[in-house]
């Protein structure tokens, strides 16, 4: 295999690319000046190599505790938890939440095999579990501060549900708040075009105004 046929078939292994659309990404790059394919050759390699899930949360991070799991500014009493480290990005950009997170890797999923050993979710039942201590070290203080309320931000996917009713079984005996992302109409969505089971939770999902 020649080393176009290699690059090819490794971009080819990347989410929505297929064979052809890796070929034109492969003739993109041998276009390119040396020193910018090695720039993202470097690139490749820095993440390899430094980029590593959080002990405490599971966020990708190159430090260890991560920023959000590290930062005394951040409310440790809530854990927001995700399906993959991307969707933590989603969230701060609404500049909503101050809480912490818990990245669990994916979803239940027993067709592709993923069960709950597979997923973060022991460490997250230890986040919780762990009772307030006195600290001396005040920025570690949050970081062992009792957790009141998990907010399951799972995908309104059915996968995506069955992790949230798992974890919900999971987190109740601990005595936790558990609440659950509202779903319901998009903004700009029409009440006739939205499927019933999105009106559905809408409704039940309803709140005083
Ligand atoms: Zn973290």
């Amino acid at each position: 295999l020649s080393v176009i046929d290699d690059l090819t078939s490794e971009l080819a292994r990347l989410p929505g690319i297929g064979r052809k659309t890796a070929l034109r990404l492969t003739y993109h790059l041998l276009k390119r000046p040396p020193e910018e394919i090695k720039r993202l050759a470097r690139a490749l390699e820095g993440v390899a190599d430094r980029v590593h899930a959080c002990s405490r949360c599971g966020n990708l991070t190159e430090n260890d505790p991560c920023a959000f799991c590290a930062s005394p500014r951040r409310d440790a009493s809530l854990i927001c938890v995700v399906e993959e480290a991307a969707d933590i990005g989603a969230i701060e950009r609404t500049g909503e939440y101050r809480g912490l997170y818990h990245v669990l890797g994916g979803r239940l999923s027993p067709l592709e095999g993923i069960g709950p050993d597979e997923l973060n979710v022991a460490a997250l039942l230890t986040r919780v579990r762990t009772v307030e201590q006195v600290s001396q070290d005040s920025a570690l203080a949050h970081a062992i501060a009792r957790v009141t309320e998990v907010i399951i931000a799972t995908n309104p996917s059915v996968e995506g549900e069955a992790t949230a009713t798992f974890l919900q079984r999971q987190l109740q005996p601990l005595g936790v708040r558990i609440t659950r992302l509202a779903r319901g109409i998009p903004v700009g969505g029409d009440l006739e075009y939205v499927d019933g089971v999105t009106l559905a939770q809408a409704l039940s999902g309803r709140r005083e105004i």
